[in-house]
């Protein structure tokens, strides 16, 4: 019989983060990765400074600074009056070393967390290795069955099962962690564009028509994002590739000269947007943190830090029940109640960002509904800046900010 003392079903951000922790302090986890490897492109990339900090504790710092990446320090959003780009928040006037956001290809984060991990006797990642579904005795979580991708199947009983498996967890279909869904105005395509001398750094946005666009600089790429309204994928394929390239061209005219170079909608990856949440993030023997227990939207680049904070959180409340082997539904609970609130806040940022920004401007409309309003905001973010440093903490930041268990800082 295979045994842990934790078992982690999902290496993204948060399965790796708590993973990390929890083998630092030296309890025995096993991490379950489906992927061969971390290589998933278009997904977050945005390391905010609660992330940046955290690597900081862990000793990371250094290793983090030589990975490939930019540094961005103002979130823009559509609401100038024309439709133009407006910044609502500065993250470089917060204190302290880490006032910008690190844009870092997720799977280099992730290749360092891994590595880092692997230096712990008490971790093991197994990688290709599918949870196919929860072993239940006596209405208590006692592990998972799983199956690797050469076909084999197996057991791992564990004291604590924490699902890390993102928006399409397997604990997602357990009756009692009901879901709640909130609705999502937009769709994202994804694709790359080649980069040039003289083009601008960082992430750069522009607005279409009923298009959104963001482009992130990855040195000798563009990884370049269009949000579509929901559900337009397959109108929109219909109407040709030669036109969206057009209407893309028009609202990023300094890529124009390369939109030819996609050549396939084979090129363009959809991925749906969705917002929701449990109602509930445990039961006996298990927990799910990040996506698994809500599914964020990309607006903010929120999401990655969120997961991340939460998998800090867990392994703080977890040590010690874990070094014991009794992990209680009151341990568990706590950590729901911990950072239930801070996801909330979250989502509603998101939701609000939705219905009066993203929606209306998908829609053909300005920002807010009426171009006064919008003139309204702009002018006010104009008169008083220090405005931006409400938000600028908040997305760097989040509600709260949680500390790694002491045994796992270096
Ligand atoms: C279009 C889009 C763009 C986004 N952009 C950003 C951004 O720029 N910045 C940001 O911060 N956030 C962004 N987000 C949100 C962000 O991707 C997520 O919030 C974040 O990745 C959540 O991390 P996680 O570790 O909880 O889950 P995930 O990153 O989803 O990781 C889950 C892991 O579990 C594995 N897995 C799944 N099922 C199983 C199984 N049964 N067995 C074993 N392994 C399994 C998966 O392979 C994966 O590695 C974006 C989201 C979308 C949809």
């Amino acid at each position: 019989m295979e045994r842990t003392t934790c078992c982690v079903v999902g290496g993204g951000p948060a399965g790796m983060v708590l993973g990390l922790l929890l083998a630092r302090a030296g309890v025995a986890v096993t991490v379950l990765e489906r992927h061969g490897d971390f290589l998933r492109d278009f997904r977050g990339d945005t390391v905010h400074p609660s992330t940046l900090a955290l690597l900081d504790d862990l000793g990371l710092a250094e290793r983090f600074a030589r990975l490939p990446q930019r540094r961005v320090t103002t979130v823009q959003l559509p609401i100038g009056a024309d439709g133009s780009l407006i910044t609502v928040s500065d993250i470089s006037t917060l204190s302290g070393p880490y006032n910008y956001v690190a844009m870092v290809p997720q799977w280099d984060l992730l290749d360092l967390l891994a590595d880092e991990a692997r230096k712990e006797p008490s971790f093991s990642v197994r990688m290709s290795t599918e949870a196919t579904s929860f072993l239940v005795e006596r209405g208590r979580v006692a592990g998972v069955r799983y199956r690797t991708c050469g076909g084999r199947t197996g057991e791992l009983r564990a004291t604590l099962t924490v699902a890390c498996d993102g928006r399409g967890s397997l604990a997602r279909s357990l009756p009692e962690l009901r879901l709640r869904q909130f609705t999502c105005p937009m769709d994202a395509w994804w694709f790359r564009l080649p980069r040039r001398e003289g083009d601008p750094h960082g992430l750069v946005g522009g607005v279409g028509d009923r298009f959104l666009t963001a482009m992130i600089d990855r040195g000798e790429y563009w990884q370049c994002a269009a949000l579509i309204p929901k559900g337009t994928d397959a109108e929109r394929r219909a109407a040709g590739l030669e036109r969206f390239m057009a209407e893309f061209s028009t609202a990023v005219p300094w890529l124009a000269d390369r939109a030819h170079e996609l050549r396939s909608w084979d090129e363009v990856k959809m991925l749906d947007v969705r917002l929701d949440r449990l109602r509930r993030w445990h039961r006996p023997g298990l927990l799910c943190i990040g996506d698994a227990a809500h599914a964020m939207s990309p607006v903010f680049g929120i999401g990655i830090n969120l997961a991340v904070q939460d998998a800090v959180a867990a392994a703080r409340h977890l040590v010690e029940p874990l070094r014991r082997g009794a992990v209680g539904l009151r341990d568990v609970r706590g950590i729901q109640r911990r950072r239930w609130p801070t996801t909330a806040a979250a989502q509603a940022l998101q939701r609000l960002a939705h219905a009066r920004i993203i929606a209306p401007v998908l829609a053909g409309h300005p920002p807010f509904g009426h171009p006064r309003r919008a003139q309204r905001m702009s002018q006010l973010l104009a008169t008083a800046p220090w405005l931006k440093r409400v938000p600028a903490y908040f997305i760097g930041y989040g509600a709260m900010r949680e500390r790694p268990p002491a045994a796992s800082v270096r």
